[in-house]
């Protein structure tokens, strides 16, 4: 059998411009704490304007960042508003594991780079014994 180039195509490189393009398809974009937040907000969009179609989700400056596309008058300060909400929440919601948290620096170092997360992720990932890898929590191996 010769070998296809569709074996490439599919889930495994979305497009963030793809006008499918919804939270589902990029909630790795951000940690597995976080990902509860997105999954609701896109329940309540989709309840919304069904249609709507992200432009970015990321993660920037330790808060969370949700763009959606260009949207009718009609809908656009009721989407706004559920997004402010869900990046609210997530200010407060350590994004490696869920638990109430707030934005620090790494080691509370001055100039550290900046992560919403709870104390004892804090501690776990100032000490580098965890990160965030393509929205799952990377644990180092205690040798
Ligand atoms: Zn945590």
């Amino acid at each position: 059998m010769p070998e296809h180039d569709e074996a490439d195509r599919g889930e495994q490189t979305p497009a963030p411009t793809s006008p499918s393009a919804q939270i589902p398809r990029r909630i790795r974009a951000v940690g597995p704490g976080w990902q509860p937040v997105l999954a609701r907000l896109h329940d309540q969009l989709t309840a919304l304007c069904p249609g709507y179609r992200l432009a970015d989700v990321k993660e920037k400056l330790g808060g969370l960042r949700v763009y959606v596309d260009a949207l009718g008058s009609g809908e656009r300060d009721a989407v706004r508003s559920l997004i402010k909400a869900a990046e609210a929440e997530a200010a407060v919601t350590c994004e490696f594991c869920g638990a109430p948290g707030r934005t620090r620096r790494r080691g509370d170092a001055p100039h550290g780079w900046l992560k919403t997360v709870c104390d004892s992720c804090h501690r776990a990932w100032s000490a580098h014994q965890i990160m965030l890898v393509n929205g799952s929590v990377w644990q180092r191996r205690s040798t």
